[in-house]
């Protein structure tokens, strides 16, 4: 490891002081910082601007009042926020989440993660993360319109195609951008590309729903190519059972590899089988249109269901084998205990497509067990790519083909492949993603950062 500077260790130490109620927020910064180590000596004119402090505030974080009417006429209050962490290379782009653990912490460690992922897409997008502690399960259509609507009531005077751009998350999916898009076309009377993710039928792009899932899948073959493997025939660990779970499978199902398992936040099936065919169609409509728990999916094809368990859990208490992971639920599912059982299992490759869903002591047995890692800022940067180029068609007013986006998204996943293997080399830790990834996002930004003068 690199000798930490007083730069670096100065502005953990500080994030740490003045937010000590961030803790996810400081382990996303602390992961990014320690990793930018060598290019304080590469770089003395970053210092002397101060780029390292200043990347870490965000150029503003707005928080509001959410109020609605729920179906039993009763008021309920959420808050909401929009977190515009940094445009230096364009406008902010970054999801929207609605789950009740959304606080400040969690959506600024999200909108910092953004803008290296942004930056590394090769598209021109700034970083930023917002959303609201709302939790759609369980409330009506209805309910999830009225809450959309008043969401966006606030939140259109802050965004624009040019300004700020954003896009779904956790909790919100097609039908939320739709509720949201609507209301912001009508309030504001223009139909411009102020969100992404859009139906296809009101200027949505195709492969957007795919691609997250799509590009982590495409980082990891690229990272298996490097040790000539690919995934035929490999037992793949698929957390989650949400837009990003579910195109991962569908991606590795086409690869010729065997999806193993699927989880929500009530428990996990394994189906040895693999996720494929009809058993695939039967998970999205379960989870895209009846809203239902996964442990129907065990009830239907008889496979084995763990309640309350996670995959990491079922994978490290039953000895199941798997060649490769892709965590795709949320953020620090995979521990030190969790890791050590993926090492059990006989795992080596990890691609990430949650956001920061390996904790810092996870990522070290990775790394001590020479793991093939794609750590979530370049393995699932398909999503926020495939955004970009929605926006792109948007101003053009064109639909590109399925194939035409798919192939832009593969080439965007090999580029960012190839910027973070040679940027790990250049700062001399060859095959270190984590830091390769972290510097090419940041070397860009930064340089930006730069130009603008003290602005
Ligand atoms: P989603 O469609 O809402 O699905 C989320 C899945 O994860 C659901 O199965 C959910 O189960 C599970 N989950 C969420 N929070 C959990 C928790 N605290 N404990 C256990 N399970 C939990 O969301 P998504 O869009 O797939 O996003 C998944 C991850 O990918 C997030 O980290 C997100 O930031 C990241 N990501 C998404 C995109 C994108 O384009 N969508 C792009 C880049 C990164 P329940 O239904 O039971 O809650």
């Amino acid at each position: 490891m690199f000798k930490q500077s007083s730069v670096i260790s100065d502005v953990i130490e500080k994030i740490k002081q003045k937010d000590p109620a961030q803790p996810e927020f400081h382990q996303a910064a602390e992961e990014v910082m320690t990793t930018l180590e060598p290019t304080v000596a590469k770089h003395p004119e970053f210092v002397k601007a101060k780029i390292y402090e200043r990347i870490v505030e965000p150029d503003r974080a707005l928080q509001f009042r959410v109020p609605w009417v729920d179906d039993n006429g009763e008021v309920q209050v959420n808050r909401g926020f929009r977190i515009e962490f940094n445009n230096a290379i364009g406008p902010y782009k970054g999801g929207l989440r609605f789950h009740p653990s959304v606080n400040m912490g969690i959506l600024k460690f999200l909108g910092f993660e953004q803008i290296f992922k942004n930056a590394l897409t090769t598209l021109p997008m700034g970083g930023g993360k917002g959303g609201a502690d709302f939790d759609p399960k369980g409330k009506s259509d209805d309910e999830v319109m009225r809450f959309c609507q008043a969401f966006m009531r606030e939140l259109y005077r802050h965004i624009g195609p040019d300004k700020d751009v954003p896009a779904g998350d956790i909790g919100v999916g097609g039908r939320e951008i739709g509720y949201m898009y609507g209301y912001y076309k009508k309030i504001v009377n223009e139909h411009t590309g102020v969100l992404t993710g859009k139906g296809l039928e009101y200027g949505g792009s195709l492969i957007r729903p795919e691609a997250t899932g799509y590009g982590t899948v495409y980082f990891a073959a690229e990272m298996l190519a490097t040790r000539k493997l690919d995934f035929k025939g490999k037992r793949c660990a698929v957390s989650g059972s949400g837009n990003v779970a579910q195109y991962a499978i569908e991606k590795v199902n086409q690869l010729g590899g065997i999806a193993i398992s699927v989880s929500d936040s009530n428990g996990t099936v394994i189906d040895d089988a693999g996720i494929k065919g009809d058993k695939w169609n039967f998970l999205m409509d379960l989870k895209n249109v009846r809203r239902g728990r996964i442990k129907e999916y065990a009830d239907k094809y008889n496979a084995k269901y763990y309640e309350g368990k996670s995959v990491w859990d079922v994978i490290t208490d039953n000895g199941v084998k798997i060649d490769i992971a892709l965590p795709s639920a949320t953020q620090n599912e995979l521990n030190k205990r969790y890791a050590e059982g993926l090492v059990k299992a006989g795992c080596y490759c990890v691609s990430e497509g949650a956001n920061m869903p390996s904790n810092l002591e996870a990522i070290k047995v990775y790394q001590e067990n020479n793991f093939l890692y794609g750590p979530a800022k370049a393995a699932n940067a398909g999503g926020v790519a495939v955004s970009g180029l929605e926006m792109s068609q948007n101003s053009l007013r064109l639909l590109w083909t399925r194939e035409e986006v798919d192939n832009r998204l593969l080439g965007i996943m090999k580029s960012i492949h190839k910027q973070s293997l040679d940027a790990a080399e250049t700062y001399g830790k060859k095959g270190d993603y984590l830091m390769g990834a972290n510097i090419a996002g940041f070397i860009k930004v930064a340089n930006a950062m730069l130009a603008y003068g003290i602005v």
